[in-house]
C-alpha cells in the first residue's frame, strides 16, 4: 500500500524516488503488465492520497508576530539547550540549532531548505553576501538570496565550527549535517522542529500584544511557534516594510504572484480605519495642514502619486496618469503629501541629490543643476515639516499614525506593483555551491 508522501528513497544510482514518482512507477507497471507477478494488495491506495499542495500553503496569517520573535531573541541562548545530536558536544549542539534558527528567521526558506544547506552556501562579493539555496519544493537548485552582513556572519562562524567537527560521511557537504550515517538523510532533519519545540517550551514567559481586561498582555499560544511560521513572518516583514509585492514575490520565489499577494491583502475595515486616521495629517507644499474633510474625499478626490496625494481633477481621473508637470510634486499646488510618504519622499530626495551629481559631472546647464536643487529644497522641507508636525504628537497619536502609515504603503505597494528585473537567480548545480 503506497502513500503519494512515503518518504523518499535514495537509490544505489543516487537517484531519489518520492513517494509520487513511485506510485507511477507501479500504474506504468500495471498498465505495461510488467508486475503481473506482483501481488494485487501492492497498489495505490486511494484513501491516502492527499489532493495537491494547495496554493494557500504559503498564506499569510501564520506568521509569528515580531514582538514576539524578539522575545525568542533574547532567548537565544537557550536554543539547543539540553537537546541530543548523536555524538556531537552539547556546545555544537546549541551553536547549531542557535544558528539554524537565526537563519530560518533572517531568510524565510523553508525548514527543510535550511536543513538541506549546503556547507559552501555562502557567496560574498565585496560587502554583498548571498546565500546559495535549493528550492527542494519546486525542484529549483542554486537559488540565491541577498542576506545581510550580520546573517552572513552568523553562518561563518558555524561553518568555521562545522569544518573542525567529524560528521557522518554522508553529510560532509551539508551546513547541518545529519545525526548518524545511518539517518534517513544526508543532513538534518526534523530535529530543527524538535529542538525549536524544546526551546519554546523552556522560555519562561512569552506574551502576546492582546491585553486581558485588566489591560495585561495575555500570553502568546506556542503551539504558533514552529519552523514555517518564520517564513509567514520574513514575508510578512517585507509586506509590512512597502517592499513592492514584484519584489517579494522574487525574494520568496514563488511562481505565482498571487501567492506572495496573499501577504498584502488588507482589509477594507484596516484600510479605512488608516485613510481615517492619515486624511488629518496631510499638508500641503508648503507645509500648511491641509486635511481632507472625510474618508471619502481622501479616496475620491485624491489619486496616490509616487510622492503624496495628488488632488489635479484631470489626473485623479487619470489615475494619476496623466501629470502635466512630470511629478514634480513639491512645487504644485494641487500636492497633498501625508506621512505615509515620508520614506518615499525620502528616498527620492537622494535621487534628487544623486541626479545633481550626474548633471554637474556632465557639464549640464546652470537650469538643469537649479531645478533639481529647487526639487531637494522643495521636498526636504515638505519632509522636515511632517517629521516637525509628528515629533510634537503624543507617543499614542505617533503610533496610530505609523500603523496607519504601513497599512497604507502596503496597500499602495499591492495596486503600484512594477515588474521590475530585481533579482537575478541563476540555476546551478547544487555541487557549484
Ligand atoms: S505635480 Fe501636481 S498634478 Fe502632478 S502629480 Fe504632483 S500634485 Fe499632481
Amino acid at each position: 500500500m503506497l502513500s503519494r508522501w512515503a518518504p523518499r528513497k535514495h537509490t544505489k544510482s543516487g537517484v531519489y524516488l518520492y513517494g509520487q514518482d513511485r506510485l507511477e512507477i507501479v500504474d506504468f507497471g500495471r498498465k505495461t503488465d510488467m508486475l503481473t507477478s506482483m501481488p494485487g494488495s501492492f497498489d495505490r491506495d486511494k484513501t491516502l492520497v492527499l489532493p495537491p499542495e494547495e496554493t494557500s500553503e504559503d498564506a499569510a496569517g501564520r506568521a509569528v508576530p515580531e514582538p514576539v520573535i524578539a522575545q525568542l531573541d533574547a532567548h537565544l541562548a537557550l536554543m539547543g539547550v539540553g537537546f541530543s545530536y548523536g555524538e556531537m558536544e552539547p556546545a555544537d549542539i546549541e551553536l547549531m540549532m542557535q544558528t539554524a534558527y537565526l537563519v530560518l528567521r533572517d531568510t524565510g526558506r523553508r525548514p527543510i531548505e535550511i536543513s538541506s544547506l549546503r556547507l559552501k552556501c555562502l557567496e560574498a562579493h565585496g560587502d554583498e553576501n548571498t546565500l546559495i539555496w535549493d528550492n527542494v519544493k519546486k525542484r529549483r537548485y542554486g537559488r540565491k538570496l541577498p542576506i545581510t552582513r550580520e546573517t552572513a556572519a552568523v553562518i561563518r562562524t558555524w561553518q568555521a565550527r562545522r569544518r573542525q567537527l567529524e560528521v557522518p560521511s554522508r553529510s560532509q557537504k551539508y551546513l547541518f549535517p545529519s545525526i548518524t550515517d545511518r539517518s534517513g538523510i544526508a543532513h538534518m532533519g526534523a530535529s530543527l522542529a524538535n529542538a525549536m519545540r524544546e526551546w519554546v517550551a523552556a522560555i519562561p514567559v512569552l506574551l502576546s500584544d492582546e491585553l486581558d481586561e485588566q489591560g495585561n498582555r495575555l500570553p502568546f499560544d506556542r503551539s504558533l511557534i514552529f519552523p514555517y511560521a518564520f517564513r509567514h513572518s520574513y514575508a510578512q516583514r517585507h509586506a509590512d516594510a512597502g517592499v513592492p509585492v514584484d519584489v517579494l514575490k522574487e525574494l520568496m520565489d514563488h511562481r505565482s504572484i498571487v501567492t506572495t499577494m496573499s501577504y498584502y491583502q488588507v482589509s477594507l475595515k484596516r484600510k479605512r480605519e488608516a485613510i481615517t486616521t492619515m486624511r488629518k495629517h496631510t499638508i500641503d507644499r508648503s507645509g500648511r495642514p491641509a486635511p481632507f474633510t472625510s474618508t471619502t474625499d481622501y479616496e475620491a478626490q485624491s489619486v496616490a502619486v509616487p510622492f503624496g496625494n495628488c488632488r489635479e481633477p484631470s489626473n485623479v481621473k487619470a489615475g494619476g496618469k496623466a501629470c502635466a508637470i512630470r511629478f514634480q510634486c513639491a512645487g504644485c499646488g494641487f500636492y497633498r503629501p501625508d506621512p505615509s510618504y515620508l520614506p518615499a519622499i525620502e528616498e527620492h530626495v537622494n535621487d534628487l541629490r544623486a541626479d545633481r551629481e550626474t548633471a554637474k559631472a556632465m557639464d549640464a546647464d546652470d537650469f538643469v543643476v537649479r531645478n533639481l536643487t529647487d526639487q531637494i529644497t522643495a521636498f526636504t522641507n515638505v519632509a522636515d515639516t511632517m517629521r516637525d508636525r509628528l515629533r510634537r504628537l503624543p507617543q499614542d497619536e505617533r503610533e496610530e499614525i505609523e500603523e496607519a502609515s504601513g497599512v497604507l504603503r502596503k496597500v499602495r505597494a499591492t495596486r503600484d506593483h512594477k515588474l521590475l528585473p530585481l533579482t537575478v537567480i541563476g540555476k546551478e548545480t547544487p555541487d557549484a555551491c
